[in-house]
């Protein structure tokens, strides 16, 4: 990059890394030829982002519906609300590299869950009870199962907790 002081093209990266909310790459530059110091950030392209829905049609990516079906996943357990941004910043992050700006709500759904899962059980169980639309108790407890092959050892625990969480979403 080229110098903003002497205009001299050859520049050197001196130090690299990111930003606080890890959505930007902040590098210290200095020129090799008058020595003077830069910053540039590396940021994702702004491009906006297209959603497509169940139905077809299409809007724009807002990354606020995902928060709020985070934080009533999460409502009264104990995750911070670091950890449900960084599940949004991830997410938001993936869809720009990975995509054509163009993602399906089913796809979002998607990622949202695999995250959860990782973080907390119940959480992961009233999103997807949620965006999967059990309708039927069957549903819900084959969705149980795949999740419990995938961590044995908590079987029994999280069938215990996620029973109670159905019941008490259903009165
Ligand atoms: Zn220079």
């Amino acid at each position: 990059m080229k110098c903003p002081n002497c205009g001299f093209e050859d520049t050197r990266v001196v130090d690299s890394r990111p930003t606080k909310l890890n959505t930007a790459i902040r590098r210290r530059r200095q020129c090799e030829k008058c020595k003077f110091k830069f910053t540039t950030f590396e940021k994702i392209e702004s491009t906006p982002l297209v959603v497509v829905k169940k139905n077809g049609s299409n809007q724009v990516f807002d990354r606020n519906k995902i928060s709020r079906g985070l934080v009533r996943a999460a409502e009264k357990r104990n995750i911070s609300q670091d950890v449900l941004n960084n599940i949004v910043n991830e997410i938001e992050e993936h869809i720009r590299l990975s995509s054509e700006y163009e993602v399906t709500t089913r796809q979002i759904g998607d990622m949202v869950m695999k995250k959860l899962a990782d973080v907390d059980e119940v959480a992961y169980i009233r999103f997807a009870s949620v965006y999967r639309e059990f309708s039927s108790i069957d549903m819900f407890l084959s969705e149980l199962q795949t999740m419990s092959r995938k961590n044995k050892k908590k079987r029994s625990q999280l069938a215990k907790n996620s029973m109670s969480t159905f019941a008490a979403r259903k009165k």
